[in-house]
């Protein structure tokens, strides 16, 4: 079933994960424990993250350069469908403009296609580490909205050449991502929900949101959205801090704030240990209003927390 099916047939807040492909090099067994460890909690489905190349480049002298691949996590479409055979579940593996030329776009449709595989979540992508600013690869694109036109017009049986084709199996079926504190780039929270609007226009089903702590600017954003027109789901993204670090680099790398509460709480934690439980016990009370409010999914970016996130899940369902 696809994933807006899955949301809508539930009756009660759905559970699903988003895990990480393995690092180069290292098997998939430590992505099957992870769900070993979840699945009593009955995901309705598992995302799979997609992580764009980066290139480095070393002057050999003579004006010559090598250029060296550093894509650290590969395997995305692997991932998904060793999953899908283990578990007979819906997966969902991110499909991105960053890092990724239309021809490499529509091979890696070609590729999901034959796996049986339709459900997406379509996403820009971040921008490249020596990057100031997002830049296409070749013909790649700038932005989500244009990567569903060309999945949409594979759906109805176009290559990017225009060429026709014989369309197989079910259409791609797809969310995307939004941002209750405003995407780093936005100007304000207006501009990104007019987007978000266009995107759902264009197709997205369900908006999955980046990870937040403070469930009033969630509320208040899908306010907005509701005002504005957006009429899809918008799921939670939830991440509980798993060690003391994370209490500062989580909200400088994701552009998220600690509400007050939060906050006066980070500060006491002396050790991992202390931030963990923080962590389990905010996530928990985060949930609980999450799911009061009625919200249709709640959605666990498990990396480095999946101890936490079986805590958790285990006080809520
Ligand atoms: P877009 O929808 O393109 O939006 C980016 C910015 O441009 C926003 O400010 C938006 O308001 C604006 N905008 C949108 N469309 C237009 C337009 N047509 N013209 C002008 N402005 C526009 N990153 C990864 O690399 N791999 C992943 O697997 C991954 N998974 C993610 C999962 C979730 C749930 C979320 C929330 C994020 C994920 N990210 C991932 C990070 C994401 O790719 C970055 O946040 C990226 O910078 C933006 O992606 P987007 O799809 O929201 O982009």
């Amino acid at each position: 079933m696809k994933v807006i099916d899955l949301i809508k047939s539930n009756d009660k807040t759905a559970f699903s994960i988003e895990i990480l492909p393995p690092l180069k090099g290292t098997g998939i067994d430590k992505l099957f424990e992870t769900i070993e460890i979840l699945k009593e909690f009955d995901p309705k489905y598992i995302n799979i993250t997609t992580h764009r190349s980066e290139y480095v480049y070393k002057d050999l002298g003579n004006g010559l350069f090598q250029r060296k691949n550093t894509r650290r996590r590969p395997g995305t479409v692997a991932v998904a469908a060793a999953i899908k055979n283990k578990y007979n579940i819906t997966v969902v593996p991110h499909l991105l403009c960053s890092g990724f030329t239309r021809e490499e776009t529509e091979y890696v449709l070609l590729d999901l296609q034959f796996l049986g595989i339709t459900d997406l979540l379509v996403l820009r992508g971040d921008k490249a580490k020596h990057e100031s600013s997002f830049v296409p690869v070749g013909n790649g694109y700038y932005h989500a909205i244009e990567l569903q036109e060309q999945i949409n017009n594979f759906n109805k049986g176009l290559f990017i050449d225009g060429e026709e084709m014989k369309v197989m199996g079910q259409p791609f079926s797809y969310g995307v991502a939004c941002y209750p504190e405003k995407h780093e780039e936005s100007p304000n929270i207006d501009a990104d929900i007019f987007w978000l609007k266009k995107k759902m226009e264009a197709g997205a089903e369900y908006a999955v949101t980046q990870l937040f702590y403070d469930n009033r600017k969630y509320f208040d954003f899908v306010e907005k959205a509701r005002e504005a027109g957006v009429t899809i789901p918008i799921i939670p993204g939830i991440k509980p801090f798993s060690k003391l670090s994370q209490l500062s680099v989580i909200p400088r790398t994701f552009k998220v704030d600690l509400p007050e509460a939060l906050a006066n709480e980070a500060i006491k934690c002396k050790d991992d240990a202390a931030a963990k439980q923080l962590g389990i016990e905010w996530c928990v009370q985060q949930c609980k209003e999450l799911m009061a409010h009625g919200v249709p999914s709640i959605h666990f970016y498990t990396v480095g927390a999946v101890d936490s996130i079986k805590q958790i899940a285990g006080q809520i369902y």
